[in-house]
């Protein structure tokens, strides 16, 4: 038997080789509640140092497998589409770039100002490339949204996110959304508590390290923040 192997399986497998055996992928976060948060947290801050999350491509399409924003199939078939490695760069670069305008529009509103002119300029230029729909599906017995449609270009992929960012931007509840209260933290979420009272991005991390440093600070009197994110 002959096995005919696709000269694109090679350029998916330099792209993934890196991927596969130099490292472990990352694990994601998802505490943002809505999914443009959880994407602006695809790039976090370790011990002061910025970490990008969203190291390659395969690791973009796994992020948006996850998020629920890509189904498998078609997150093989993106792979499948896009061999080219500089092509899939460029992709990457513009997702970098867009969770950074992003960004600065959730610092916007934390700030409680309005998300600038180029936030929303971004945003819709992602929009215009929506091609695709939500669907229900079952997840063993439960129901789970996901979006489904062919991606014949690589900013469709992004349009899931900027779909969650128009609807959160000219929501009621846009007051909601909020960064972390840990200083050195850069994760945001939209608060979704019963008395909207959460501050931190998690307990177990910036919140135990909170409450911590106010044990020190009650007990030893002196200054106990040490402004390092878990
Ligand atoms: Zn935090």
């Amino acid at each position: 038997m002959v096995v005919r192997i696709s000269p694109n399986y090679f350029s998916w497998w330099a792209a993934n080789q890196r991927y596969d055996i130099e490292r472990e992928p990352p694990a994601f976060l998802f505490l943002g509640n809505q999914l443009w948060l959880d994407f602006l947290n695809t790039r976090i801050k370790q011990s002061g140092e910025w970490v990008d999350l969203l190291g390659g491509f395969a690791d973009l399409m796994r992020w948006l497998e996850e998020a629920g924003a890509l189904d498998g199939a078609h997150a093989r078939e993106a792979l499948r589409r896009w061999p080219d490695l500089r092509e899939r760069e460029a992709l990457c670069e513009q997702a970098r770039s867009f969770r950074e305008t992003l960004r600065a529009a959730a610092g916007s509103v934390t700030r409680g100002e309005a998300a600038s002119g180029e936030a929303v300029e971004a945003i819709n230029g992602v929009l215009r490339h929506h091609r695709r729909r939500l669907e229900l599906t079952r997840d063993g017995d439960k129901l789970i949204r996901r979006y489904v449609g062919e991606v014949t270009e690589p900013l469709h992929l992004l349009a899931p996110v900027a779909e969650s960012a128009a609807r959160a931007l000219s929501g009621e509840d846009l007051a909601l959304t909020r960064k972390c209260e840990n200083p050195a933290c850069v994760l945001h979420f939209h608060d979704t508590t019963k008395n909207h009272a959460r501050r931190w991005c998690s307990m177990e991390t910036c919140g135990n390290r909170s409450k911590a440093a106010a044990h020190y600070k009650r007990v030893h009197g002196g200054p106990g923040e040490r402004g390092e994110q878990a």
